[in-house]
């Protein structure tokens, strides 16, 4: 089911269809970096975990302005592969380590060599064209997904590869950040492809996200979150939820392919998007979504709940839906608003949501990335490691009153 409204580009995404990653360095040499190398992160964290609240970031954190013009430099043939391949590794290495001087006991790369959190993977096929489902922002701006033009279809550069340039700088966990399949699902043409049917392209995707899932958690990776803003969005799209339900279907193919004790090291991230200072589907009621979503088989989600306008209200549907297992991360900063959020906000923030969930079920996170696509630069990187420096602050304020610490 493809929805019929608008059509645009994501184009930014597909003018240079055969570009940086192709040569060279880890951003473009899939297969290499998928060597498992063993749980090594778990251990500091579950000695954290045990001691406050857990506590991690959704993902990214905006680019460097260096960054981002070596990209523009790249694509307009002033720097070579290799020559951009070295600004990827230096804003993944300052990045690790600013986000360790925040005290956050789990990392991510900051997603700074991703293209987009949903098109990381795919950034570089030669057989997508930039025209297909349109996400319209609040603000008016909207983003293209691609189309699928012809198969077979294979991710580029699957998220273990990120996660290997991380593992090299880190000295925390790091966690990793995966497209939902529901997400990729929609490059699909809702008017087929001949030769390459919608069958043939979900089994191969859904083995595609199985493979990036199970490489990260073999090495090492302190939990793999799968990226489902689309779930929210999803009403809006089609009011009777079907497209919902087909989403969560989707994604349980993906899930039920690991074990219980695996998907201890699995969430999902729902949030109603946040790009330049706008999201798609703030204004669909997160009753439509919440009881849907923890039918996913997944054990810890982060949600996004600081930007709530009635953060109890959705706390009380939460209570009421999340099954046995699951931990919920709540939102307790908004990387939208340009204000930094203070510890003790935080710290009130979650003692709320204690009231809903207990201690045991409970975590911390940012209500999104700071920076989804790559090229947003409507927040600062200072203001993303002022707020989680506030959200770690906070967290262990609050696990001080909870009697964790
Ligand atoms: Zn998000």
């Amino acid at each position: 089911m493809r929805p019929a409204i608008l059509d645009d580009a994501l184009s930014r995404e597909q003018d240079h269809p055969d570009s940086e990653l192709k040569s060279g360095g880890p951003w473009g040499a899939v297969g290499e970096f998928h060597t498992a190398r063993g749980g090594r992160a778990c251990d500091v964290s579950c000695a954290l975990a045990v001691a406050m609240l857990p506590t991690e970031p959704v993902g990214s954190i905006p680019r460097p302005a260096a960054l981002i013009a070596g990209v523009q430099d790249f694509q307009a043939g002033r720097i070579s592969p290799r020559e951009l391949s070295a600004l990827y590794d230096a804003a993944v290495q300052d990045t690790i380590q600013r986000l360790e001087a925040t005290g956050s006991p789990v990392i991510t790369d900051g997603e700074q060599a991703k293209h987009s959190f949903a098109t990381y993977s795919i950034h570089g096929l030669d057989n997508l064209s930039p025209d297909g489902v349109p996400i319209p922002f609040a603000d008016g701006h909207i983003r293209h997904f691609p189309r699928l033009i012809s198969g077979p279809f294979r991710y580029k550069t699957p998220a273990d590869v990120y996660l290997e340039a991380a593992q090299r700088y880190a000295h925390v966990p790091v966690k990793q950040a995966v497209v939902s399949a529901s997400a990729l699902s929609l490059l699909y043409p809702q008017g087929g492809i001949r030769g390459y049917s919608r069958e043939e392209y979900l089994d191969a995707l859904i083995a595609e996200q199985e493979g990036e899932i199970r490489r990260c958690l073999e090495m090492g990776a302190h939990v793999v979150q799968m990226d489902f803003t689309e779930g929210r969005l999803s009403i809006k799209l089609d009011p009777s939820r079907r497209l919902l339900q087909s989403f969560i279907d989707l994604n349980n193919l993906v899930l039920e392919r690991f074990s219980a004790e695996e998907r201890k090291r699995i969430g999902v991230h729902t949030c109603p998007g946040a790009d330049r200072h706008s999201t798609h589907s703030a204004d669909v009621d997160y009753a439509e979504l919440l009881p849907s979503l923890f039918a996913l088989k997944a054990n810890n989600f982060c949600v996004q709940l600081a930007s709530e306008p009635d953060r109890k209200r959705v706390l009380r549907m939460i209570r009421e839906h999340v099954r046995d297992g699951q931990r919920i991360f709540v939102g307790v900063i908004d990387p939208l608003d340009p204000r930094v959020e203070t510890p003790e906000e935080v710290r009130d923030r979650i003692l709320e949501a204690s009231d809903y969930i207990a201690p045991d079920r409970l975590g911390t996170t940012d209500d999104c990335g700071f920076a989804p696509f790559s090229d947003d630069t409507s927040r600062t990187r200072e203001t993303a490691f002022d707020k989680i420096r506030a959200r770690v602050a906070g967290t262990a304020l609050a696990s001080r009153l909870l009697g964790l610490e």
